[in-house]
């Protein structure tokens, strides 16, 4: 099948990299001509508000689906009209605002963070008395790997606080959380509604950036988080009758004796802290979710080794013979010019939980690496 993405970035060079040996082609739009995904296919560079773009875009697909979720919904809308799009409209629109992926997150089950709505200075001056010191203003649409965002610690932050963000209207203030750690739930739903689920890794941000995800040995998540996550999943997935990867992000913090899964936000999309599944998993997501949305059989999410690790490399790059040099590393870059903050490529170890303990203390320090 000939696969449209909305989007150019990684992650759509990625899922063309797994379905291609599928049998499927790819053509992808995006607006940068400095597209990673560009390799992969057809790329036709454009805005996704421009209808003859769309149409140059959509002739000839026999389906469309995207790679991130700040696609204009009104681009889904259009192409919808003539293409079956995966994974549908509904969940594409929640996922783009904080404040109804919340609501939608209540909906199934899962707590999030406490929170208010912020429309104006006195909202936020009102919203930091109800939600107490720390807490974090978010712009409620278009924030990604921690733009976007503001800590107030103190009373006297309210003023830069809305100096910073309040331009963009519609925010959002939330709880800061002293969490232990961060998961994430990453699953596929495939024709006839079946629903394959990853296992949910450990992960650690820095400065809002995801920085490495570790599954497996050495890092299991209590299996009633797991199941509580899953069954949240599933019911959402199912009312939808969602087609394709899905990603829940969740802060994991200290309940009484034991934890609790506080949910932060929703990917309608495949997502960077599955990349170890392309080494990691028998499936990887990026197939997975091309075996979805062409009606296939789902494969299976066994891990291949009893542990796994992704480490982002962020910023700048590492000489490439040096994470080689590193027992069962694999190295990807996404071709992108090294900017501060941008996700330049990853790596994935696999192994024991030792070995990958060990190959995780030898990317310390590699230039792009930042876990500490
Ligand atoms: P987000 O864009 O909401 O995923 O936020 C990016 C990162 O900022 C998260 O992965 C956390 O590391 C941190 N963060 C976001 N919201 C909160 C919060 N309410 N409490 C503590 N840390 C947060």
């Amino acid at each position: 099948m000939l696969i449209g993405v909305l989007g150019g970035g990684q992650l759509g060079m990625m899922l063309a990299q797994a379905g291609k040996p599928l049998g499927h082609t790819f053509r992808f739009l995006d607006p940068s001509p400095e597209s990673p995904a560009s390799s992969e296919g057809e790329f036709v560079q454009g805005d996704y508000s421009d209808t003859r773009t769309l149409e140059t875009f959509g002739r000839g697909l026999d389906l469309v689906t995207w790679e991130f979720e700040n696609v204009p919904s009104s681009a889904v809308q259009v192409l919808s009209r003539r293409l079956p799009c995966f994974p549908g409209i509904a969940l594409l629109e929640i996922a783009q605002d904080r404040l109804s992926e919340k609501t939608a997150y209540r909906e199934i089950g899962l707590a999030p963070a406490r929170h208010v709505p912020i429309s104006s200075r006195a909202d936020l001056q009102d919203g930091v008395g109800a939600i107490g010191l720390p807490c974090v203003l978010k712009t409620r649409r278009m924030g990604y790997d921690g733009k976007g965002q503001f800590v107030l610690r103190g009373r006297d932050d309210v003023e830069a606080a809305w100096r910073e963000l309040g331009r963009a209207g519609q925010l959002i203030l939330e709880e800061f959380l002293e969490f232990e750690f961060e998961t994430s739930l990453i699953a596929c739903r495939g024709k006839g509604g079946g629903i394959v689920f990853y296992p949910m890794p450990m992960n650690t941000h820095k400065g809002g950036i995801l920085r490495l995800s570790r599954v497996g040995a050495g890092a299991e998540i209590e299996p009633e988080l797991e199941h509580q996550a899953r069954a949240a999943m599933a019911k959402l997935m199912d009312g939808m009758d969602y087609v394709g990867v899905l990603t829940f992000e969740f802060f994991v913090v200290r309940r009484g004796e034991g934890r609790a899964i506080i949910a932060n936000e929703m990917a309608p999309r495949v997502h960077n802290s599955g990349h170890w599944t392309i080494e990691g998993a028998r499936t990887s997501q990026f197939a997975n979710h091309c075996l979805a949305i062409t009606k296939a059989e789902l494969g299976s999410t066994a891990l291949l080794e009893p542990a796994a690790a992704m480490i982002n490399i962020v910023g700048e790059q590492p000489d490439p013979s040096a994470v080689k040099s590193i027992p069962g590393a694999t190295l990807h870059l996404y071709g992108k010019q090294p900017r501060p903050g941008r996700k330049l490529g990853h790596m994935t170890v696999t192994g024991t939980a030792e070995s990958v303990d060990r190959a995780i203390a030898l990317s310390r320090g590699l230039p792009g690496v930042m876990l500490d």
